[in-house]
């Protein structure tokens, strides 16, 4: 009885461990070939203005295919689209016939005409520069000419390193053309009578590579899984390593996404249908999700999962993310509700004054509706290597992003399966 007790055991032991590795969501195998590819130099930190970007998109497009899934927009399973770049040269600006130095003005917008009456502006020695900047900037209605003190000198030369960088815009959404503002440092009273600049635009293409997974039941519920592939490109080095791999961002969330997709096509009992992209251009300013979310009807996306980061254990530890705008739906406690009684949870995002809700992919939907959040698990107050050449493989935790992909499927298993759906978030604009 004993000994048929023991083997009965063994036998169910080996049978509980069989069935695991067939219900395996991911591998370590697949997660590492995947970063590895993606985070390799070859890619070149995969900056969505530069062409090595492209490799990095046929691979993910690549996987998709392996999947066994369709495309979502091109055959080739890109969703292609066109940026313009604007790059101002040759700007002058003359206060009475002599030139002010490069780093003592800022002229934003087509060059004011000094024959124009612009409102005249001042920020005076003992004002707030950023406040009185925003306060100028957010009104667009007019044209400006703002004297400064030259108190702000080292302020207006850190904006101007910020503001007037390349300008780039979606051709299917131009932006709304900037009245001219023009800070410039003087003595009070002194007012430009000269400018000048030459404005050279360049047209892109750029590529969200997007795959569908039909609902069986409900095909026009859409769920999204989302991770932005581009990076921030080439560095100034650092002990001679100039690529930034961006290895936890977004590599990490890409591969989870794509993990996702294997899973659930293998698991093939999704009612409603699942949209997986991986978004380009998120870091220079979220053109790849604007552009994807101006194309989808809002009203059919039931939730969007968007990952960012997670490569590295979050604040509440192993096998736990968080959701940014946790409370701005229900989406986030559903999941855990659904990881409950396991090793996974999930949090409320603790960083609240990051504002991280509208900083990724995930801020577009979300204002028109749409459940949609990121998860994460970077310690963003405190990660050193955020942002620079050192956000590499090497530095990651592959179990951190193996039990991330792992709570993100068993979480959002009632939504894929139409079980459950999240409350909706408040719209920001109609
Ligand atoms: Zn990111």
């Amino acid at each position: 009885m004993k000994k048929l007790f023991i083997s009965f055991l063994l036998l169910g032991c080996s049978l509980t461990i069989s069935f695991a590795q067939k219900n395996e969501v991911t591998t370590t195998e697949n997660i590492t070939r995947i970063l590895n590819t993606l985070a390799s130099d070859e890619m070149k930190g995969r900056s969505a203005l530069r062409p090595e970007i492209w490799k990095a998109a046929d691979f993910i497009a690549s996987e998709f295919k392996a999947i066994g899934l369709s495309p979502y927009a091109d055959k080739d399973f890109k969703q292609t689209f066109e940026v313009e770049q604007k790059k101002e040269k040759n700007q002058i600006v003359k206060i009475d016939g002599k030139s002010l130095p490069a780093e003592e003005f800022l002229m934003l917008g087509n060059p004011i005409n000094p024959k124009n009456k612009s409102v005249i502006l001042s920020i005076g020695p003992d004002e707030d520069f950023s406040v009185r900047f925003r306060e100028i900037m957010q009104n667009d209605s007019t044209e400006a000419k703002v004297q400064v003190d030259r108190k702000h000198a080292a302020f207006l030369a850190r904006f101007k390193r910020i503001y007037s960088r390349d300008q780039i815009t979606l051709k299917s959404e131009p932006a709304k053309s900037l009245k001219s503002k023009l800070f410039y440092i003087a003595n009070a009273g002194e007012t430009p009578n000269e400018t000048s600049q030459k404005t050279s635009t360049l047209d892109l293409k750029m590529f969200n590579v997007a795959a569908i997974l039909p609902g069986k039941s409900k095909p026009d519920e859409y769920v999204i899984f989302s991770a932005h592939y581009d990076h921030i490109g080439v560095l100034p080095a650092v002990d001679q390593d100039s690529i930034a791999n961006g290895a936890d961002d977004d590599a990490s969330g890409t591969t989870a996404m794509i993990e996702l997709a294997r899973y659930y096509k293998q698991l093939n009992n999704n009612e409603r249908t699942l949209i997986f992209v991986a978004f380009t251009a998120e870091e220079i300013g979220m053109f790849g999700s604007k552009y994807f979310s101006n194309n989808i009807n809002p009203e059919k996306v039931v939730a969007m999962i968007n990952i960012e980061m997670i490569g590295k254990d979050s604040k509440f530890g192993l096998n736990s993310l968080y959701v940014t705008g946790y409370d701005a739906s229900n989406l986030g406690k559903l999941m855990q509700e659904n990881v409950e009684g396991t090793q996974f949870t999930f949090h409320p995002d603790p960083y609240k004054t990051q504002n991280l809700f509208y900083r990724s992919d995930n801020a577009v939907l979300a204002a028109l509706g749409v459940p949609a959040h990121t998860f994460s698990t970077s310690q963003i107050d405190k990660d050193q290597y955020y942002h620079t050449v050192k956000d590499e493989v090497s530095t990651l935790d592959i179990q951190n992003i193996k039990s991330s992909i792992e709570a993100i499927a068993k979480g959002a298993i009632g939504i894929v399966q139409g079980k459950q759906t999240p409350t909706r978030v408040e719209k920001l604009r109609n």
